[in-house]
């Protein structure tokens, strides 16, 4: 097939162009370099089945594909935050540009959603079936509530045009790629331990998150796009679940690091806990995320210590 991946110069999106040209695809990769870079794709661009475009979502265009991934979207608070108002048009416009272009085209399309979606839950782990706990006027409003929408699209689309969707709710994913300075606590944390910097813990750093590895994901979100039995929303998150002072401590063991751990203030609206319930990606895929913690921090400690 011939697959178009927006947002595929970004840190999601480099691993899926790497996974569909390996399955055999042709792919498109659709980026506006904002928070992803050409050094992420670079291996890639002698390969003839693949193509790169620097574009903004925002725009619509026109390419001739049989598949869509729509990854396009800052992922990170401090990149989502820097311009609101351009996520918010990233999310909603990049999704009606991709929904528009799948319809024309009769192409299944898959929609990057996101845990945001349930905001600061009230029910742990988060079934796809809750609703979220989300404040529709924050500082994370714009990457939420626009990723809130862009899924009422998708199903709209579905609904009343009969488009082919996929929509996955992912969980906080990490490993190599990420970007040093993306703000995002894995990548802080491994990269301030490396550099001998003291590891910023926001808040009491009880707070809890769930990570998944990419390539767990990656193989996920083949999966999903391969069957027809569901258009989801389905989460895809690894369910350990971790809170960030065990995740700081994991890293300066795993890292030998000597820094001190130190605690700033806690973003507002900073969700208190997080972890995927995975039942229906377990029975829909019969998928599991193989790779723990610490295996997949070991992996995303030594790309990072290549890059410093
Ligand atoms: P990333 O920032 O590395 O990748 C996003 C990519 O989208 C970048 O290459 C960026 O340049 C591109 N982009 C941004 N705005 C664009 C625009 N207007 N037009 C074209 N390209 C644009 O982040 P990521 O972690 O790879 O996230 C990829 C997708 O997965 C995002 O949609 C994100 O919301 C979603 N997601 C990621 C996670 C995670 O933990 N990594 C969790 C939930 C959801
Ligand atoms: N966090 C932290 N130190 C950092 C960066 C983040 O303690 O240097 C915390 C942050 O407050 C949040 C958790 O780690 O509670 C996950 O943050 P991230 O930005 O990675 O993802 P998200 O909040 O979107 O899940």
């Amino acid at each position: 097939m011939r697959i178009l991946v927006t947002g595929g110069a970004g840190f999601l999106g480099s691993h899926l162009c790497d996974r569909l040209l390996k399955d055999g695809h042709e792919v498109v990769c659709l980026d506006n370099l904002f928070t992803g870079r050409k050094q992420n794709i670079a291996h890639l661009l002698s390969n003839t089945q693949f193509e790169f475009v620097r574009h903004d979502v925002i725009d619509p265009f026109k390419v001739e594909v049989d598949q869509i991934y729509n990854l396009a979207c800052p992922a990170s608070p401090p990149h989502y935050q820097y311009n609101p108002i351009k996520t918010v048009k990233t999310s909603v416009m990049g999704a009606i540009n991709c929904l528009g272009l799948a319809k024309r085209l009769r192409a299944r399309v898959l929609q990057a959603s996101t845990s945001e979606v349930y905001g600061d839950p009230q029910v742990n782990p988060q079934p796809e079936s809750y609703w979220g706990n989300v404040n529709p006027v924050g500082k994370r409003s714009c990457y939420d509530e626009g990723k809130r929408c862009a899924e009422t699209l998708f199903f709209d689309y579905h609904r009343e045009n009969k488009v082919d969707i996929r929509v996955v709710r992912i969980f906080n994913t990490y490993g190599p790629r990420m970007h040093e300075a993306d703000g995002r606590v894995v990548s802080n944390f491994v990269v301030q331990a490396l550099k001998g910097e003291d590891l910023t813990v926001y808040g009491d750093g009880q707070q809890t998150r769930s990570f998944c590895y990419v390539d767990d994901l990656i193989e996920g979100f083949v999966r999903f796009m391969g069957q027809t039995h569901s258009v989801g929303p389905l989460n895809l998150g690894n369910p350990g679940e971790f809170t960030m002072m065990e995740l700081a401590e994991l890293t300066l063991k795993l890292t030998g690091g000597k820094s001190k751990i130190v605690h700033k203030p806690l973003p507002s609206d900073d969700p208190k806990q997080r972890q995927p319930d995975i039942a229906l990606a377990r029975r829909l895929l019969k998928w599991e995320p193989a790779v723990p913690l610490e295996e997949g921090l070991k992996r995303t400690i030594a790309y990072f210590r290549g890059k410093i």
